[in-house]
């Protein structure tokens, strides 16, 4: 798994809507890149700022956008 898959599965990671071998993979990602825990955390409270604590899931507008930064992001980097 590379950053940029991390990026894809992100929205629905952070939804906890994948299935577990796929969830294992991007936390095993994200044990060892500091750039992915980053960008999770900060995606984290930015959800938490956006949802206000409410149990929703994403937008799906929210969900490209947040691919979209996160894509920007990791991109400079790669
Ligand atoms: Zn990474």
């Amino acid at each position: 798994m590379k950053c940029k898959d991390i990026v894809k599965e992100l929205a629905d990671y952070l939804d906890e809507d994948l299935d577990s071998s796929l969830r294992a993979s991007i936390e095993e990602h994200l044990g060892k890149c500091k750039d992915c825990r980053l960008v999770v955390d900060t995606t984290k409270q930015t959800i938490q700022i956006y949802c206000n604590s409410e149990p929703a899931p994403l937008p799906a507008e929210t969900r490209v956008k947040l691919h979209d930064a996160l894509a920007k992001r990791l991109h400079h980097r790669a």
